[in-house]
């Protein structure tokens, strides 16, 4: 019986093949929900889904796609935001 605190499914199992080959239950915490676009609620593609220590040791680019605001909106809302703005200027 695994102890009281791994009971609880506030961490998630990962079944883990040890050298000796036996498969053992190793207890993780869950990681963060998905990144979703701000506007239309889309999962962003680009945003890895990791907690801040393990993205604090990402490279800058491995963390979001180079494009203006990126992490925030989706590709296709940003289009629709740069023209909206254009108009707005013009
Ligand atoms: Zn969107």
């Amino acid at each position: 019986m695994p102890t009281p605190r791994q009971r609880s499914r506030s961490l998630r199992r990962v079944k883990v093949k040890t050298p000796g080959g036996v498969v053992k239950t190793h207890y993780r915490e869950r990681k963060p929900r998905h990144a979703r676009c701000a506007r239309c609620g889309a999962v962003l593609k680009g945003v890895p889904r990791e907690v801040p220590s393990k993205l604090s040791k990402m490279s800058r680019s491995r963390k979001k796609p180079s494009r203006p605001f990126a992490g925030t909106l989706c590709s296709r809302c940003m289009r629709e935001e740069i023209k909206r703005r254009m108009n707005e200027n013009a």
